[in-house]
C-alpha cells in the first residue's frame, strides 16, 4: 500500500499546490474561516468518509477515515486560520483579502492533508487502522481551537496524534524533530496604566501615563536577564504600547500588550510573579494605577519520547528521494496549540524545510514577505505517509 500512496502523492503534487494557492488567496482570520472550513467541507463531499463539522469552538472539521485492516486509531493535524497581515509578495495568487495573509503556512498543511486524506480514503480497503484528520481553526488566536477540539472528546482513544509545521530556514527535504519539550508556553497580558490627563506645559498637574508605561517596559527587560538561571528559557514582548495621544497633551492613560514563553512551568511561574510585581512597583513609584490581566493560554509543546523515536525510524528508514535529511533541530521559542493534544495524547509535532529557493536569508513565519518552497507541500505528504504507514 505505501508503494502506491506514495505514487498517488506524487501524481498528486499540483493538485496540492494549486489548493494551497486557492487557500493562500482567501485567508481567512482565526474563528472567521466560515469559507475556508466550507471548502474543505466541500472537498470531502461524496466521499466515503465520516465528517464532523463545527467542532470545538469554531470550524473544526474532523474526517474519520476507517481503514479495513485492523490497527491504530491516529490523528493527523492541520491548521487552516491565516493572519492579520498586510501581504508583501508578488506572487500571483496574492491575497485577495485585504489585510489578512498565510503567513505561517497553514495554506499549504492544510492543502497537503486534503490530498493525503484523499488518497488514504481511496486506499482504505488497505489500510490498518483508522485514521482521524483534524482540520483545526484559528491556532493562531489563544484560546485557540486545538484545546476545545480535544475537550470536545471527538479525539477519544486515539493512541497517537501527529501534526507539522513548515519551517523556513531549512530547505525542501529537511524534516526536523526535537523529542520532549520541544516548543514554548505562552501567556498573553495586558497592562493599563491609569495616570492623570493634563496641559503638555503643566505635568506637575498631571500624572503622566506614558513615563509610568516606558518604564515598565524598560523593567521588565531585567525579568529574564538578571531574574531567570541562565540555563533557563524565557521571552517577555511587548508587541503593543497604545500612547498615542496629542504632542501637546499628557496622556491619562495607555494600555499594553505583552507576550511571554518559558520551556517550563518553573519558569512561567517566576516570570509571572516578576511581572506582577513590577506592575505593583510602578503603582508605587508613579502613583498611578496598573490592572493586569496576565492569561496564561498555550502550555509548552512535549513531543512523546516514544512516538518521536518512531516517527524518526520511518522517517530515516525512507526512500523517497523527496525525503532528504531527517535531523534533530533545537528547542523553539514559538507556541503551537497542538500543545493541547499532545498534552492529552502521545503526539509528535515535527518540521517540513520550506525555505524558497534562490534565497539565502528567508522571512520567518509571520513576515508581510513570508513566502514557502512548494515541494515542501510532496515533502510533508510524504513524511506523513511514512509515518501512517508504520502503523
Ligand atoms: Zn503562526
Ligand atoms: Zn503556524
Amino acid at each position: 500500500m505505501k508503494q502506491q500512496l506514495m505514487k498517488m502523492l506524487e501524481q498528486r503534487k499540483d493538485e496540492m499546490i494549486q489548493i494551497r494557492r486557492y487557500l493562500h488567496e482567501y485567508p481567512e482570520l482565526s474563528f472567521q474561516e466560515e469559507k475556508t472550513a466550507q471548502y474543505i467541507a466541500d472537498f470531502y463531499k461524496g466521499k466515503d468518509v465520516e465528517i464532523q463539522t463545527n467542532v470545538g469552538n469554531g470550524y473544526g472539521i474532523i474526517v474519520t477515515i476507517e481503514g479495513g485492516k485492523p490497527g491504530r486509531t491516529i490523528g493527523l493535524r492541520a491548521d487552516f486560520d491565516a493572519l492579520p497581515i498586510h501581504e508583501e509578495t508578488d506572487v500571483p495568487f496574492k491575497s485577495k483579502n485585504e489585510g489578512v495573509m498565510h503567513a505561517c503556512g497553514h495554506d499549504a498543511h492544510t492543502a497537503y492533508l486534503l490530498v493525503l486524506a484523499d488518497c488514504l480514503i481511496k486506499l482504505k480497503a488497505e489500510l490498518a487502522g483508522t485514521i482521524k484528520v483534524i482540520h483545526q481553526h484559528a491556532e493562531e488566536v489563544p484560546p485557540g481551537g486545538a484545546k476545545s477540539i480535544v475537550e470536545s472528546g471527538v479525539l477519544d482513544g486515539v493512541d497517537a496524534v501527529y501534526g507539522i509545521h513548515l519551517f523556513p530556514t531549512n530547505p525542501a527535504g529537511d524534516v526536523g524533530y526535537h523529542s520532549g519539550y520541544s516548543m514554548a508556553g505562552r501567556t498573553y497580558f495586558k497592562l493599563r496604566i491609569q495616570g492623570v490627563g493634563g496641559h503638555g506645559s503643566s505635568p506637575h498637574m498631571a500624572n503622566d501615563a506614558i513615563v509610568a508605561g516606558a518604564h515598565f517596559v524598560t523593567s521588565i527587560q531585567t525579568v529574564v536577564s538578571r531574574r531567570l538561571n541562565p540555563f533557563d528559557m524565557g521571552v517577555i514582548t511587548i508587541g503593543s504600547f497604545d500612547g498615542k495621544g496629542q504632542f501637546n497633551v499628557i496622556k491619562d492613560s495607555v494600555e499594553l500588550e505583552g507576550d511571554v514563553r518559558y520551556m517550563t512551568t518553573e519558569v512561567q511561574e517566576l516570570i509571572s510573579k516578576e511581572i506582577h510585581r513590577i506592575a505593583k512597583g510602578i503603582e508605587e513609584e508613579f502613583g498611578v494605577k496598573c490592572e493586569l490581566d496576565y492569561v496564561p493560554d498555550y502550555p509548552p509543546l512535549f513531543n512523546d519520547p516514544e512516538i518521536t523515536a518512531e516517527v524518526v525510524a520511518a522517517l530515516q528508514s525512507s526512500t523517497e528521494p523527496e525525503i532528504k535529511s531527517v535531523t534533530e533541530f533545537p528547542m523553539f521559542s514559538g507556541s503551537e496549540d497542538f500543545a493541547y493534544y499532545a498534552a492529552k495524547y502521545p503526539s509528535c509535532f515535527f518540521y517540513i524545510g520550506s525555505k524558497p529557493k534562490g534565497v539565502e536569508k528567508p522571512y520567518f513565519n509571520h513576515h508581510p514577505k513570508w513566502e514557502i518552497d512548494e515541494d515542501a507541500l510532496l515533502v510533508a505528504a510524504k513524511a506523513v505517509a511514512e509515518v501512517v504507514c508504520r502503523g
